[in-house]
């Protein structure tokens, strides 16, 4: 790539001389601008799920705020383009990104979360996206390139169900992704499609970073009894089985609806201790995966050099 044609810090979309590049050129721009971007991030995940409706999006924005909570810098990518709820689920779903010198700028809840979501560029919230792939691929990289989301100490990248062009695209652009988190309910449906999450992970070369079990046991507030509405312990037998860390349980608790309604993550309000220790359980599991991770990481560079 000639330097004359390329202004290394300006993207194809905005450079006047993008027409004098070629496709190719373009694409190996991008990529670098991508990567440049990402380098200040210092630990990237895509949380997955099998299918819908496991709660993958709640423990995405809720583990996202226990983080920031932590004191870390945190960003929150919405990377479901057809069904982009994080915006409701922390109340910003009316606010539209501006722009920088440095590029669009996320929006920064009052937890101190970067978030960038499709939904903000919806003319209106009944707005459905019918995109094929090549068009969702590329908005996720712009969200990964051109979104200035600064230092930050983890992106986490929630994903829509299944295993999509989406989950494709963020492993084909993010070449050092540390991992997935696959979210499943204890029931055996949910865990059948939770061991295909697994399985498309693998073979995508992520590293799978654990199994978070969600909606896992009820206490009733009558009787204050447990309730095992749909069973126990599925997600870490199923862990074990796959050889995958199990990460944690979320319980259910009736509120976690109101609170995604409303915008108000359950583990930014007060009372709900026992969903509020889940996350911050999993939070810390997670942490010392990490760590653990870059010891092997340089302990193995150690013996390489
Ligand atoms: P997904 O992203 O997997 O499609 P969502 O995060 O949108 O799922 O959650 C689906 C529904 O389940 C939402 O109404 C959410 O509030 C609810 N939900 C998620 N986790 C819990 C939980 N632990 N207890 C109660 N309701 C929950």
């Amino acid at each position: 790539m000639s330097t004359d044609k390329c202004d290394e810090k300006t993207s194809c979309q905005s450079c006047d001389k993008s027409e004098k590049c070629s496709q190719e050129e373009k694409e190996a721009h991008e990529q670098k601008l991508l990567e440049e971007r990402m380098s200040f991030v210092k630990h990237k995940f895509m949380v997955v799920s099998g299918k819908g409706g496991v709660g993958k999006s709640t423990v995405a924005t809720n583990l996202a705020i226990t983080l920031a909570k932590e004191g870390y810098e945190v960003g929150l990518m919405d990377a479901d383009i057809h069904g982009p709820n994080i915006p409701i689920m922390l109340g910003i779903e009316d606010e539209r990104p501006g722009a920088s010198t440095e590029g669009l700028l996320p929006i920064v809840t009052k937890h101190g979360l970067k978030v960038i979501s499709i939904a903000f560029f919806l003319k209106s919230k009944d707005d459905a996206v019918i995109w094929r792939g090549p068009l969702k691929h590329s908005v996720i990289k712009q969200f990964l390139g051109e979104v200035y989301w600064g230092d930050l100490d983890y992106l986490i990248i929630d994903l829509p169900p299944g295993t999509g062009d989406e989950a494709l695209s963020v492993a084909h652009l993010l070449k050092n992704v540390d991992g997935a988190v696959v979210v499943t309910t204890p029931q055996d449906v949910a865990l059948l499609d939770s061991r295909k999450a697994v399985t498309f992970t693998r073979q995508l070369k992520i590293p799978l970073v654990g199994i978070v079990e969600n909606m896992s046991g009820f206490n009733c507030p009558h009787c204050h009894k447990p309730v095992d509405l749909f069973k126990k312990g599925g997600g870490e037998k199923a862990a074990r089985e796959m050889l995958v860390p199990f990460l944690g349980r979320i319980p259910i608790d009736p509120e976690m609806v109101s609170s995604g309604d409303t915008g108000t993550p359950l583990v930014a309000m007060p009372d709900h201790e026992e969903v509020t220790n889940a996350f911050s359980q999993i939070s810390e599991n997670w942490r010392k995966l990490l760590e653990g991770k870059s010891k092997v990481d340089s302990m193995q560079n150690a013996q390489v050099t």
